[in-house]
């Protein structure tokens, strides 16, 4: 047999700059994947800045990670305060006083060759009043407040629930700590006051702390959140700014205590600057208004956060200031960005944790040579660029399919421009009833039904495929899947019960 090509030999070090959600999913990652074998890695973090400390809501592909990393789903509830989420209720965002939920899993079921949403719109078209989410097991259960997972390798109806997680973000870090120093991540505590590049392509070869030390390395991963110390400051690739289409840059964050059972879902409730999150732990509630500041003062927005807590707060509210929008490259020399650091996204979906995690996973997949291939760079570039905009697009969906008029904030929202790859989106939807997906959307087409018939737009049109039934047979077909959804959801344990049979104590 001939020898196996010699490779150079891996990193010496890989140094994770930050310690936050984003830090420790790195770092835990990393020596998971690696087993700590192309590079000793390495953390450093700064207690005196300290963490965002928000970011408590998820979507399913977490129970990837968490699969990844072989944590047990117990475990992790138990070490996280963690509650399950179903989806996300929003109220008011359409018009005052009105509901929907964008529910995790599947929704509605095959009829026949076309989409289930188009025999929906063909029923609702001849006038039927019924909800998009009662075809939906996440929503209905949600609604009651309940909770069981659905049993792997089963088809029923019970198969159709799709879960994440809320759970406390200090806790999360703490446990991938505990987690990445037991595989051997070597954690190093300071503040970051030099950063050293090499004088002939600029590449980063160490950072200085305020005490004097100095830590080398050959790949950084920048997860120093919305510093962005290295990628942005240091090598300042630069940044694309998305305020025009996402115009909140400000949120008052505060918990409150659980004044009941914890809910299996996020509620976002539109005000007229912005919108309040309510996101329910096992110990208490987290709470936090997003609002734009260009139309609503900072006092103004934390009276409304305090007036709408469901319970006295637990601590002062604090202001955190934001600017929406992307870097403009994710991975430039031997920095990846990881986290806050590569951009910021409102939390009205719960995607920045998702793009840590999917942001990891893609770097894995393009894994470098100590020579770091500019093509690799590039690649990943694309793929995590395509990300940031597929979201984009649907946060901005929600704003801008409103119908509210109330305030100066939704009549900008109503009539702003929005990017081209939205418009056509909304405008093959109206005209045709489909959903054209774009390459790289996290969100599927379930997703984008929920919130354009949440929001209230009916397609003029549905795909004549759907007409191939008799009337009738579509309406018994129709009241037949809600009874059985209803029925099965009538089945399913309060949250609570589900948790406290876990043995978790709420
Ligand atoms: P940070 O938590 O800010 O960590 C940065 C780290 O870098 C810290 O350890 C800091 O000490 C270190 N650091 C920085 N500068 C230096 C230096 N000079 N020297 C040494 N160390 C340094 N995401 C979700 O998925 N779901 C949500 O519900 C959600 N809600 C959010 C609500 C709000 C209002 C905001 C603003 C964000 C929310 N997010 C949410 C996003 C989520 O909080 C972040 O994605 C997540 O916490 C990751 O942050 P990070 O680790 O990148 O940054």
């Amino acid at each position: 047999m001939q020898d196996l090509p010699r490779k150079q030999p891996g990193f010496r070090k890989i140094v994770v700059v930050g310690g936050g959600t984003a830090g420790w999913m790195t770092a835990a990652l990393l020596v998971r994947l690696t087993e700590g074998r192309l590079g000793q890695i390495h953390l450093i973090e700064s207690e005196d800045i300290g963490t965002i400390g928000v970011g408590e809501a998820t979507i399913p592909p977490i129970q990837d990670f968490n699969r990844l990393l072989g944590i047990d789903e117990t475990t992790f509830l138990r070490e996280t305060k963690a509650t399950f989420k179903l989806g996300i209720e929003f109220r008011n965002w359409h018009q005052k006083g009105d509901s929907y939920i964008h529910p995790f899993g599947v929704i509605g079921a095959q009829i026949g060759r076309a989409g289930f949403h188009h025999y929906y719109t063909r029923a609702a078209l001849s006038g039927d009043t019924t909800a998009f989410e009662a075809y939906s097991l996440a929503s209905v259960a949600a609604r009651q407040g309940r909770f069981a997972p659905p049993p792997r390798h089963d088809s029923g109806v019970h198969s159709t629930l799709g879960y994440a997680y809320h759970f406390d973000a200090g806790l999360f870090a703490q446990f991938l700590r505990r987690y990445a120093e037991a595989r051997g991540v070597i954690r190093h505590e300071g503040r970051i006051t030099k950063v050293n590049q090499r004088a002939e392509d600029g590449f980063i070869t160490g950072l200085e702390t305020e005490r004097g030390e100095t830590l080398d390395g050959d790949l950084f991963l920048d997860c120093s959140g919305m510093h962005a110390l290295l990628l942005q400051k240091t090598l300042e690739t630069g940044f694309e700014d998305w305020s025009h289409w996402l115009p909140a840059n400000r949120a008052w964050a505060v918990p409150c205590s659980n004044v009941s059972a914890p809910l299996p879902y996020t509620r976002a409730t539109a005000h007229s600057a912005g919108w309040q999150w309510r996101i329910p732990l096992q110990h208490r509630t987290g709470n936090g208004h997003v609002f734009s500041a260009d139309f609503m003062s900072e006092d103004e927005a934390q009276r409304i956060l305090l007036d709408n807590l469901d319970a006295p707060p637990l601590a002062d509210p604090r202001l955190i200031r934001f600017r929406t929008g992307r870097a403009r490259q994710f991975w430039h020399k031997n920095v990846v960005a990881i986290g806050l650091s590569g951009g910021f996204l409102e939390p009205l979906e719960s995607t920045s944790i998702h793009l840590i995690h999917s942001g990891l996973i893609k770097f894995m997949d393009l894994f470098p040579d100590p020579d770091f291939n500019p093509l690799l760079a590039q690649q990943y570039n694309q793929a995590v660029g395509m990300d940031y905009d597929t979201i984009r697009d649907f946060l901005i969906a929600h704003y801008k399919l409103t119908k509210r008029d109330d305030s100066e904030f939704w009549r900008y929202c109503r009539e702003m421009s929005i990017p081209a790859s939205l418009q056509y989106k909304l405008d093959q939807f109206r005209e045709s009833g489909r959903v054209i997906m774009s390459r790289g959307d996290l969100f599927q087409i379930p997703s984008w039904l929920a919130v354009l018939f949440g929001q209230g737009v009916m397609p003029k049109r549905y795909d004549p495929l759907a007409d191939l039934i008799e009337p009738q047979d579509l309406s018994d077909i129709l009241r037949q899947m809600q009874g059985t959804i209803t029925e099965y959801a009538n089945t399913m344990p309060p949250q609570a019960r589900y948790l406290e049979q876990l043995g978790l104590t709420l």
